[in-house]
């Protein structure tokens, strides 16, 4: 078997905290504390759970935008997170990123045909300056946008445009990842779908893998294959689309999907309200993390910290209630 194009393997990004006048450090943020994942070519993952759950930090060490604590990081079976930073060059042009907000993300200083240009000319993808041309008009065509674009500035364009902008910027370096943190979570709802069929017809069409960063089940559920839900820090459940949806098996996956609308009326989802905020992640609660909010939580929960195991056919989860009676457990 072929080597998944992305190997994350119990990943940990910690924080120092600075406590003292000293600059000691007081603690670490647990920002993410051991995740796992694979990605397959043409393959969509969704990452997803409340903001502050590391989600995020995961995409940006995958990027290697910032160092890692412990793991290791593979593209294509080969590690990538202890490379030097000129050894891992090359590899970069395969896995870009679009970002939540197109406001912030482009240049408003550069014409879209200079931001496009910039990775082109980065990576060595054009000879000439009529392949550079040819190359810009031929992304504005793939993300939908007039050759018009290219001559003008961000502040042109609506809320969208520069998304699709920004798609195209990460298209320019013909990468096999793209990592969409939150990339739809800034825009109006139309206009999300809009972005949302853009990614999946891409996708369709030059086999891309996604890392669909995203706090927004609704919207997942239309464009992924697999997801991972992330709980302070750690993958708690992780399933294909149809097995999440239809039946989680984590109660923080059973509370995010209560949350998200059902389109057919007449059916409906028991709604589970979560009780107060993410605890901090630089004192995590003992046991299951999750403890502090399940509604569920028993006295073992407390005291020791769940596992990821298999419960079902390419589904895992990380909860205490699968080793209860059936007629015990509420998500059976
Ligand atoms: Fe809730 Fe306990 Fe399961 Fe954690 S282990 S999710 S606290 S029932």
């Amino acid at each position: 078997m072929s080597a998944p194009l992305l190997a994350v393997n119990g990943l940990k990004k910690h924080f120092a905290v600075r406590g003292s006048r000293r600059g000691g450090a007081a603690g670490f943020v647990r920002a993410v504390d051991g995740v796992s994942f694979e990605i397959a070519r043409g393959e969509t993952l969704s990452l997803v759970g409340e903001s502050g759950c590391g989600k995020s930090t995961v995409g940006r060490a995958v990027l290697r935008l910032s160092d890692i604590t412990a793991g290791e990081i593979l593209l294509d079976g080969q590690r990538i997170d202890d490379l030097s930073a000129s050894e891992f060059r090359p590899l970069r042009r395969r896995m870009q990123v679009v970002f939540q907000d197109p406001f912030s993300s482009l240049n408003p200083r550069l014409r879209i045909k200079d931001t496009l240009a910039e990775p082109i000319r980065n990576f060595g993808l054009a000879t000439s300056g009529a392949d550079l041309r040819k190359a810009i008009a031929e992304l504005l065509d793939t993300v939908r946008l007039p050759h018009d674009a290219m001559d003008r500035f961000p502040h042109e364009f609506s809320g969208g445009q520069r998304q699709r902008i920004g798609i195209a910027r990460a298209l320019a370096a013909k990468p096999d990842l793209i990592i969409c943190d939150e990339a739809v979570s800034a825009l109006d709802v139309s206009v999300k779908a809009q972005i949302v069929n853009l990614l999946q017809d891409l996708q369709r069409e030059l086999g891309l893998a996604l890392l669909f960063i995203s706090h927004d089940l609704a919207i997942v559920e239309h464009m992924t294959h697999r997801v991972a839900v992330m709980y302070l820090g750690k993958i708690v459940e992780t399933a294909r689309k149809r097995e999440i949806f239809a039946s989680p098996k984590h109660p923080y996956t059973f509370a995010l999907l209560s949350a998200v609308p059902v389109p057919e009326p007449g059916n409906t989802r028991t709604r589970i309200v979560l009780r107060g905020d993410v605890p901090s992640p630089i004192n995590p609660p003992q046991g299951c993390r999750f403890n502090t909010r399940c509604p569920y939580a028993f006295d073992r929960c407390r005291a020791e910290e769940p596992q990821l195991r298999p419960l079902g056919e390419a589904q895992w989860a990380a909860c205490h209630l699968h080793d209860l009676p059936a007629a015990e457990n509420p998500l059976r």
